[in-house]
């Protein structure tokens, strides 16, 4: 984070809070507005009460007049509870638009990561930047969740040093009488400049000095977020199932211990926050503490004398003393809220620098022909690529057809492209040469949401939600059951839907409905995975290697159901066991990105001189038991 280093000014932090404000704001604009008019509004009413309560003592102390006295009491009365009845509303205004305000400020982060470019994803700048952001916004707060409160702040002193000033200037206006001897020296307009600033002077000192141990928590928040990283992994470390069984099998709880509990950390008693808390912190607090008291001192002795003096009366005393004292917290909180501001604003350009990375990939606006003969051809033509920041190409010059309604096999070793291919073909990434085409015309000028709707694929490393199994099936809220029931028997998963209770309502997993979510084994979420492919009904199908250890024979049977499913569709069927697919159409074979050959089953293996023959060979003891 260069920039951060760069030196911070008012107006490059009001640039980077005035632009996180818009898009709060534009995004949740009554979350924002009911937060600041219910800030004005306790920031101006409370000076109501301090002006009728000096009328009141006035009252008392001069005239004594009873009529008047009840009057002003019953008005006094009669505006408490208009106030208190206006705060209510706006409390509950406020609290009603700002509930899940944490969510909503990381909904704006979570809404870039859908719609971002898949390719930015892969960068480890754009991770690092995203989890950055995260841990300093669930850390310290810092980053977009301030800014609506900051900007409360902001309005709330400026509209209490405006009332405050409103029943202030008098004080400095009156005349002392001019037989009063030496008071008569508050009435020298030098004096009362020379007051008024010392005065202010105090009020910016004891907000400076908090400010500058608030820095400290920004200028730290890296340590911060180690600290609850390391505290969100090792304090769950013998909870989470991947981790709880080696946690016990190694004791591994003892070396996390030492890292969970080093007095030395972060947050430990010899850390660096607690060294800073008894050092400059501890010390800039104090300081802040005991200007901000001189102050009051200040403004007691300065207003007494002038009542002493005769300037007023018992009552402007105590609207004095009450105002500046408002006007002081208006000011201190202006100027820590500005500081704030200032250290905030690093977070916020974080967060711009990731909100503002472009889209490259070309957005076509050609509308995808609905067809239901399914007639889509599509053909890779010279297609190589490189994944971004990688030096060596991924696939290199494949050339491919794909025959409507037929099988296409996809073979190869490991790491050969034959997932790379697949991503090309979803346009997940767009090829650095050569082009892909749909019908004849290049896959970029499609839209792109239209194209991706032709397309069904299983990943390898699929996810379901932990949410219900029918809602997981189709994609949506609404759904149609018995599509769902009848997608989830070709897939086979029918003897495990019958055992659960609530149907295709029934909750996956324990996250959502801890009580009675149902945990699935790796094949029966590849079923419902595929019962969601088939749900979609895309005129393609691709079934990515599944990566649960299946056995050859599983994987084999799984393939084969798979095809009878597929009906008239056109089926990509994606592998490194060859026996698994030889019942296609057409084998393409990977190796190192390149398709080195293609043909039937029979083809490739009576090639004595080819890879296929080589890999077949070499597998052919794993599928012994099927022949
Ligand atoms: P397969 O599916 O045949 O196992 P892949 O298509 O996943 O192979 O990978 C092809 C090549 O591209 C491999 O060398 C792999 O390391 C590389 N690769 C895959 N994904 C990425 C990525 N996101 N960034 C950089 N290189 C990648």
């Amino acid at each position: 984070m260069k920039r951060s280093e760069n030196k911070m000014t008012l107006g490059r932090a009001f640039r980077a809070n005035n632009r996180a404000f818009k898009l709060i704001y534009n995004h949740y604009p009554q979350m924002v507005l009911s937060h600041l008019i219910s800030v004005v509004w306790n920031a101006l009413t409370p000076y109501i009460g301090i002006f009728l309560s000096a009328l009141v003592i006035d009252e008392l102390v001069g005239n004594r007049d009873v009529k008047q006295i009840q009057m002003l009491v019953v008005i006094a009365l009669a505006a408490a509870a208009i106030i208190a009845l206006g705060t209510a509303f706006l409390n509950k205004w406020k609290e009603t638009q700002n509930a899940g305000w944490w969510l909503k400020i990381e909904h704006i982060v979570s809404e870039k990561m859908i719609d971002t470019d898949y390719v930015n994803l892969d960068d480890t700048h754009t991770a690092e930047m995203l989890s950055t952001i995260r841990q300093n916004f669930n850390g310290g707060g810092w980053g977009l969740g301030r800014v609506v409160a900051y900007y409360g702040e902001l309005f709330s002193s400026v509209f209490t040093i405006l009332g405050g000033l409103a029943l202030t200037i008098s004080l400095f206006v009156i005349k002392v009488p001019a037989d009063k001897g030496t008071f008569t020296v508050f009435n020298n307009p030098f004096v009362v400049l020379g007051i008024i600033l010392l005065m202010l002077a105090v009020t910016f000192v004891a907000p400076m000095l908090n400010n500058k141990a608030d820095s400290y928590y920004a200028k730290h928040a890296n340590s911060h977020n180690l600290g609850n990283r390391l505290c969100s992994f090792f304090g769950y470390l013998g909870y989470y199932g991947a981790l709880a069984t080696d946690v016990r099998m190694y004791r591994q709880d003892k070396i996390c211990e030492r890292y969970n509990n080093d007095k030395e950390d972060t947050f430990g008693s010899n850390g660096l926050f607690a060294h800073y808390a008894r050092g400059p912190m501890g010390l800039y607090r104090a300081a802040g503490a005991a200007v901000s008291v001189i102050f009051t001192g200040l403004v007691y002795v300065f207003v007494c004398l002038k009542a002493l003096a005769g300037a007023f009366g018992l009552g402007l005393v105590t609207q004095y003393v009450a105002s500046i004292a408002k006007v002081s917290g208006g000011m201190s909180s202006l100027v820590s809220n500005i500081g704030l501001m200032c250290n905030n604003t690093p977070f916020l350009e974080l967060t711009f620098e990731y909100l503002d990375i472009p889209n490259n990939m070309y957005q076509g606006s050609l509308t995808v022909e609905k067809r239901r003969d399914r007639k889509y051809k599509v053909e890779f033509r010279n297609v190589s690529f490189k994944y971004p920041g990688s030096d060596s190409y991924a696939l290199r010059n494949v050339n491919m057809k794909f025959e409507i309604g037929k099988r296409l096999a996809v073979v190869g070793m490991n790491g050969s492209g034959k997932t790379t291919f697949i991503k090309l073909l979803c346009r997940l990434y767009d090829p650095t040469e050569g082009e892909i085409l749909l019908n004849g015309i290049d896959i970029r000028k499609y839209n792109y949401r239209e194209y991706m709707d032709i397309f069904s694929v299983v990943f390898q490393d699929f996810k379901l939600l932990s949410l219900k199994l029918g809602e997981n099936v189709a994609g949506t809220i609404d759904y149609d059951k018995d599509l769902v029931i009848d997608c989830l028997k070709k897939a086979g998963f029918t003897d495990r839907f019958i055992k659960m209770k609530d149907g295709t309502e029934t909750y996956l997993y324990k996250d959502y409905d801890y009580k009675n979510g149902v945990d699935v084994s790796g094949g029966e979420a590849q079923k419902i995975a595929i019962a969601r492919a088939l749900y979609k009904n895309a005129p393609f199908i691709i079934l990515d290697e599944p990566t649960a250890a299946l056995d050859p024979i599983a994987e084999a049977e799984i393939y084969e159901k798979f095809d009878g499913i597929a009906g008239d569709k056109t089926a990509i069927y994606i592998s490194h066991r060859l026996s698994s697919c030889k019942f296609c159409d057409e084998i393409a074979v990977f190796h190192e990105g390149a398709v080195i050959q293609q043909g039937t089953h029979a083809e490739l293996v009576s090639d004595e001189s080819g890879k296929y023959y080589e890999l077949w060979n070499a597998q052919a003891q794993y599928y012994v038991e099927r022949s």
